[in-house]
Parts: structure tokens; sequence; C-alpha cells
């Protein structure tokens, strides 16, 4: 070949390799700040047909691609794309307003949004390129019909993560009293007393296990603070319990007795709103545009969110009111209930509410500021948690 030749090759091939890179490959660059890589929300969505919407206020975000949906939050090392609970081992980070998710999630989105793309890192990028040419103008059919099955399938009950945290929350404290019984008795001060015997059975009895209140002394923490708490301590395969501990109270100051209550946020009527969101489903994926669809994905996202938790949570409520019931057999079970808690309501781990009895009740009053009584308490609700936790972590792979 003479040099005129390799010139005019030369000339030949740059046009065809540019033309050919940007459709096969995307790529976008890592940001790395104290040894942790991100990428920029800004990049992202630049870069890829994605759409995010982001709450300043809640510090919540939500990334949109044809139907599928991934839920972040700024300071949590969990995410949830479609039902799926992600988790990773540093969270999601604002800074200088710029939105930067670690570079798992980033991964993690890929592999969920584009089941056709392989994920590769080289220097500071990654490369996202089409595992087939011919697959990519069918790859979109597929996504959709992925994202559709999501809400069918039946959401195993046991997590992959093992439970390695307990998170006590005693109800109410400081300028909030809580439900106020004969003699001005207050709820939060009876909370506050079962947490402790609570904190210090479990202690004892699960020796490796993380434990921690939400208070600790008479002070106020608001509602969404609590669940913060607990959801900041999910880390890559690690789950936890929430356990909120409250006295009941009513006009009708014969009733007693004691219930467990699970999250639900349609109590009444749950099978008529599982329907609903699998019709609600199918037109988030016929509709092409509009602002409509976005608030039908979030409908829609909100009860995949609670579905697999829900689940659990009504395992761990029956197992604590079946073992509360042995223990304080003088009292009566009242059962395990639904209820729409907004203190469970953003919790991404199994959550309960027990009511451990009747402010109301000038019998029940009476047990219930007894330290005995407290300390039996304490053990029922332990003992439902510690049997729950071994079936649960017995069905965990790991
Ligand atoms: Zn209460």
């Amino acid at each position: 070949m003479t040099r005129n030749h390799k010139i005019f090759l030369c000339f030949l091939l740059i046009p065809i390799l540019l033309s050919f890179s940007p459709e096969a490959e995307k790529s976008i660059r890592t940001i790395e700040l104290n040894n942790k890589q991100y990428i920029s929300m800004y990049d992202l969505t630049s870069t890829f047909d994605m759409q995010n919407s982001f709450d300043i206020i809640t510090g919540k975000g939500k990334l949109f691609y044809k139907g599928a949906i991934a839920v972040y939050q700024i300071d949590l090392s969990v995410m949830l794309i479609n039902n799926k609970l992600i988790k990773t081992h540093y969270p999601a980070i604002r800074k200088e307003g710029e939105i930067l998710l670690p570079l798992k999630f980033f991964e993690k989105i890929i592999n969920e949004f584009y089941p056709y793309y392989t994920y590769s890192e080289k220097q500071s990028r990654v490369y996202i390129s089409h595992k087939s040419e011919n697959k990519t103008i069918s790859s979109q059919e597929s996504v959709i019909k992925k994202n559709r099955e999501y809400i069918k399938e039946d959401i195993p009950i046991s997590g992959t993560d093992k439970i390695s945290f307990i998170i006590i929350d005693p109800g109410h404290g400081g300028k909030d009293p809580g439900a106020i019984g004969k003699g001005g008795i207050q709820e939060k001060h009876i909370t506050i007393k079962i947490a402790y015997h609570l904190e210090r059975y479990l202690k004892n009895k699960l020796k490796k296990m993380k434990i921690q209140s939400t208070r600790k002394s008479d002070r106020f923490v608001d509602l969404s603070k609590r669940t913060e708490i607990a959801n900041k301590m999910l880390k890559k395969n690690e789950n936890g319990l929430f356990i909120s501990i409250h006295v009941n109270a009513s006009i009708l100051h014969s009733i007693s007795g004691f219930e467990t209550y699970f999250l639900s946020q349609n109590p009444s009527n749950e099978e008529a709103r599982a329907v609903a969101a699998m019709e609600n489903n199918v037109i988030i994926f016929e509709e092409n545009s509009g602002r409509k669809k976005y608030n039908d994905v979030e409908h829609v996202e909100a009860i995949m969110l609670t579905t697999q938790i829900q689940k659990e949570s009504a395992g761990l409520a029956n197992y604590i009111q079946k073992y509360l019931q042995k223990s304080i057999p003088e009292s009566i079970s009242k059962g395990v209930k639904k209820a729409d808690f907004f203190v469970l309501r953003d919790s991404l781990m199994p959550a309960v509410l027990v009511e451990v009895g009747y402010i109301s009740n000038t019998k029940e009053v009476k047990k219930l500021t007894q330290a005995n009584y407290q300390k039996k308490i304490a053990c029922g609700i332990g003992d439902g948690i510690i049997e729950f936790i071994k079936e649960y972590n017995k069905n965990t792979k790991k």
C-alpha cells in the first residue's frame, strides 16, 4: 500500500467510526468524592432518555423511563428500582445543588431500565453499549413488558438481607404527651418505660443485634424523623425492624386490651386497591406523554413500595401479638389490625405499631404504670421479635 493509499484509507475510516460510535455506545463520567464514586443526575438525564423529578424539601427524587421508576432519597443508601430495594455502602448526596447518585445505583438503574445494554467501567467513565444491534429496536417493548410484570409477580415474604438492627420507637414525648388517662397519667411516660425494658431484654437475648431508640428521654421527635432514623441505618446486606410502642385510649372506659398494627393505606378495601393498581399500571404504559402519566406512576409506585414491606410487617405483627398474648394472658388480645399510621408510612423495613393497652380503662392503666407489668409487655414484644427474626433469617440466603 502506498502512502497516499494509507492517507485515503484514514479519511475513509474516520467518518465511518464517527457515525458508528455514538449509535452503539453511550458513556458518562464518574465523579470521585472522598474515595466514593458517583454519577451526576445532570449527566444522567442529559445522556439518557430519563426524566427526573426531585422534591427539594423532602430530598426525595424519582427517575422515570418508559414506566420504569427508580426512587431515591438524599442521605439514604437505599434506592427502590421498580419494586426492588437496592442498597449501597454510601448514600446519594446533594452537593452545590447537584444530585449525586452512588455508582452502584447507576449500574442497577441501567440493568433495570435497559436490559439489552451492557455496562462497563473504564478510566473515570462508564460505557453503556448495546448487547446486540438487532435487539435494540425491539428492546423498548421488552422493557415495557418487563415493567408490567413487576406488578403481577408474587413477592416472597422473606427478604434477601438478614435482620441486623432493631429500632424501638417509644410513642410521643416532649410537648406531645399522647393519650392522657385518669389522674393525668400520660402515654409518653408509659411508652418510654416499656421501650427501655424492651431494649434491655433484646440486648440481653440478641448479642450481635444493633438496637437503637428514636428517643431515650422525654423529648419531642417528629413523626417523619422517626422513620428517617430507621431508614438511615439501612445498608447493603442489612435489614431492620421498626417497632413503635403506644398506649390506646377510648371514650368508652370499659374497653381494654392490646393490639398490633401494620401499615395499610386503605385498610377497608385492600383487594379493590390492588385491582385498581393493576388497572392503572396498564394505562401508564399505554399513554405516551402528559402530566397525568406521572400521577398514575406515582400512585402505583407508592403501592409497589409498600407491598413487600407490608407482607413482612404483617408477619412481624402476628408474632408480636401471639407472644404478647402469652406474656400478658390477663389482658384481652384484640388481634392484628391494618391501619394507615403516619409513623409507619415511610418505613423501608418491616414496621409495626403496638398498642399495649388502654390508658382510659381504670383497671388497665393501673397495671400499665407498674414496672412488673411493663416488663411483661416488653418480654412479650421481645419474644415476638426474636421468633420473627429466626423465621425471617432462616429464609434468607446468606
Ligand atoms: Zn400513641
